[in-house]
């Protein structure tokens, strides 16, 4: 009796879970959003649906009508479910919370007919990295050929009306995608099939335009956090609270867009943010929700609380908030509390991303909307392929002093007086002085296209440098002159090469080495004006051991070499290097070389005696 009454207690004490939406563009993650919320409301069924600031309240008794089909006696223990509004945003997936994710589970959409994609990828990162429960929502099955509609209803039973084409390609597409989560390691299989949850992915086909496999996604989400998350869904009096975004509001001013996770919010409570500036203490003014649905609604006016209990997305308004930054814990002060202590573990937060920045001082400018995004994209520049050096951040909307700070590179590395700005508005001055200046302004709101973006340009830079100084690119080689093959002694000489060593290209100078009592001279016979293979035909380089014809014509005309006089069969020719010619290399052409090639430069310069 005991242990059902504690069980009972804990059951009335758990909170909502949080859940976000992730997924590649266009898989439908905005639909099914709507789907899952707008149902209902057009239809008069259960509502209760309530908007929230930066989130959706899906209350039990609504997902238990919606999922009265399904459920044979399913018991929901939760108050309902928090749906994070903004989907896609790593913005929001990666918030954190004192150490935990905001997000208790996610719903990662693919679409059904294109299978996994880049930012489905990088999103199933995130999640695994962030070690965030997710379902996967297959989406878009109303898009498999023949498909017969069955409005919002449970998958299972759609599958038994629809012919045995439609479900033989359902299948063949399930396999793919199972087969691509393989390919990323993971073991995936139908939600309803699925007896390891956790190890083994569930996979739940659905549609976001007619509304198959809403009910048991529905279903799903309660059920496993309830199932799972008791722990970390029972409700505890301590405030945790994350700052979504700042804002705003005429009649308020700045204000903070918020999740409360847990406790209570009060007006009147002093609070403590971190801040781009310093830690911000101040006190709650007013706690804001938008009204209800199904009143009607006055543009920019919010209902104001007394109080307000988690989980909830709410908008606090208060003094002072305006360098608050967004992805950060919001902090209410206890009576017995040390201010100090406080307003230090405020600004751990911010902290631990400035030292991401990296310490030589050159590299890219980082803007993002919110500490949770500037990490990932933090994460994101650090793994990627290409070495992209940070050397500033900000959080929000792109504004003049942000440009100033990023023009700092101009003198440094042009290249990167850059700023990524992700997922952020740029103000029309900044963009203005960022054309005066020559600072570029990349902007996306997905990491992948943002970072394809920089990566172009960059590629584009290197091309353009490449063309500019092709003509002082001297790459290194050492030619043997073959014996029987002088086809011209001078003017132009023209003779049959090996190439012992490095890689000879049209255009190389070319010179002998001799030493004269012991001292290295160097004498130049003229650039390479045309290569002929064995077949006579004309190439524009050749590898070590390849034999052919060269023609080089002297530089200058007045000190034209000869054949025989000057040099002769044992001398051998080599690639006349400076030090700016290997500064040329090592910067444009260094990964284009084998490491012969690389060893024969670093010969090449002991030679010619090139620091
Ligand atoms: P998001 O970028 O992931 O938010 O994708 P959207 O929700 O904006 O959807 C992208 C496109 O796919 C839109 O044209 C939607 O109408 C369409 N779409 C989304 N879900 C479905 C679905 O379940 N079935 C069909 N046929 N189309 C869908």
């Amino acid at each position: 009796l005991v242990l059902n009454e504690l069980a009972k207690e804990v059951e009335e004490n758990l909170r909502s879970p949080i859940c976000c939406i992730m997924g590649h563009v266009d898989s439908g993650k905005t639909k099914l959003l709507d789907c899952i919320r707008g149902t209902n409301v057009q239809e008069g069924e259960a509502g209760g649906i309530t908007q929230q600031i930066g989130a959706t309240f899906f209350p039990a008794e609504n997902i238990r009508e919606r999922t009265k089909e399904l459920q044979a006696n399913a018991k929901l223990k939760v108050p309902g479910i928090l749906v994070i509004d903004t989907p896609g945003h790593e913005s929001f997936t990666n918030l954190r919370s004192r150490g935990s994710n905001l997000c208790d589970l996610a719903i990662l959409v693919v679409d059904i007919m294109r299978g996994l994609e880049p930012q489905t990828i990088e999103s199933l990162n995130l999640l695994r990295r962030r070690n965030v429960k997710f379902i996967v929502a297959l989406n878009k099955v109303d898009r498999l050929y023949g498909w017969e509609k069955s409005k919002n209803a449970p998958i299972r039973k759609t599958m038994m009306q629809q012919t045995g084409d439609v479900v033989k390609e359902f299948k063949m597409r399930l396999n793919r995608v199972q087969n691509q989560f393989q390919e990323q390691g993971l073991n995936s299989m139908l939600y309803y099939k699925n007896r390891e949850m956790g190890e083994t992915i569930s996979i739940l086909p659905a549609s976001a335009i007619s509304g198959e496999g809403i009910p048991d996604l529905l279903l799903f989400l309660v059920q496993w956090a309830q199932k799972t998350m008791v722990e970390k869904l029972t409700y505890v009096d301590k405030v945790q609270c994350t700052v979504l975004e700042v804002k705003v509001i005429e009649g308020h001013g700045i204000t903070v867009d918020v999740v409360l996770v847990n406790g209570v919010l009060r007006e009147g409570d002093q609070i403590v943010v971190c801040g781009s500036q310093g830690p911000i203490v101040t006190t709650i003014r007013s706690l804001l929700t938008p009204y209800p649905m199904n009143e009607m609604r006055v543009t920019g006016t919010y209902m104001p609380h007394r109080e307000v209990k988690a989980a909830q997305g709410i908008k606090i308004a208060a003094q002072g908030l305006e360098h608050a930054i967004a992805g950060t814990a919001l902090h209410v002060i206890g009576p017995n509390e040390d201010m100090e202590e406080a307003k230090k573990n405020a600004m751990e937060d911010i902290e631990s991303v400035m030292n991401r920045i990296d310490k030589s001082g050159e590299g890219v400018y980082v803007q993002a909307s919110t500490l949770g995004s500037l990490e990932a994209l933090l994460e994101f520049l650090k793994s990627s392929d290409v070495k992209i050096p940070v050397s500033g951040i900000g959080i929000g909307p792109v504004h003049k002093k942000d440009i100033m700070k990023a023009g700092v590179m101009l003198e440094k590395k042009k290249e990167f007086a850059t700023i990524l700005a992700f997922d952020v508005k740029i103000s029309a001055e900044a963009r203005e002085l960022a054309d005066k200046m020559g600072v570029k302004i990349f902007c996306d709101d997905t990491i992948y296209c943002l970072f394809d973006k920089f990566k172009s340009y960059i590629e584009g830079i290197k091309e353009e440098k490449k063309k500019e100084t092709a003509c002082e690119a001297v790459f290194p080689c050492i030619l043997q002159i073959l014996p029987n093959h002088i086809y011209n002694q001078r003017d132009p000489i023209i003779l049959g090469v090996k190439v012992n060593d490095g890689i000879l290209k049209v255009g190389t100078p070319i010179c002998i080495v001799k030493r004269i009592e012991n001292v290295r001279v160097f004498m130049d016979i003229g650039r390479v004006a045309s290569i002929k293979n064995n077949n006579n035909m004309p190439v524009d380089y050749a590898r070590k051991g390849q034999e052919v014809a060269i023609k080089i014509i002297a530089s200058n005309p007045e000190e034209q070499k000869m054949f025989g006089r000057h040099f002769g069969v044992d001398d051998r020719l080599i690639s006349h290097i400076s030090s700016r010619s290997v500064d040329v290399i090592r910067t444009n052409y260094w990964n284009e070389l084998s490491n012969d090639e690389k060893d024969l430069v670093l010969r090449l310069k002991r030679i010619f005696k090139i620091q």
